[in-house]
């Protein structure tokens, strides 16, 4: 299975996270989702779940430069 990647980089928040999480896509899904919730102060709710996938990107887009910020969907 291909990993993919989240990147807390790609949209603004007030703490500037710069976490990456790369694993398979439950991994990614499950740890993203504990990190919004914990770090990001998102509500634990199954819409959480939805963004969460739809942040999931290819690992291999994977750049350690610095990033272009895009808005937040939705
Ligand atoms: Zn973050």
């Amino acid at each position: 299975m291909a990993r993919v990647m989240t990147d807390c980089r790609r949209f603004p928040s007030e703490s500037n996270c710069s976490l990456v999480i790369i694993g398979e896509e439950d991994e990614v899904v499950r740890a993203a989702t504990e990190h919004a919730i914990s770090v990001h102060g998102h509500p634990d709710t199954p819409e959480l779940r939805e963004e969460v996938h739809s942040f999931i990107e290819p690992a291999e887009a994977y750049n350690p430069g610095p990033r272009a910020q895009e808005p937040m969907p939705g």
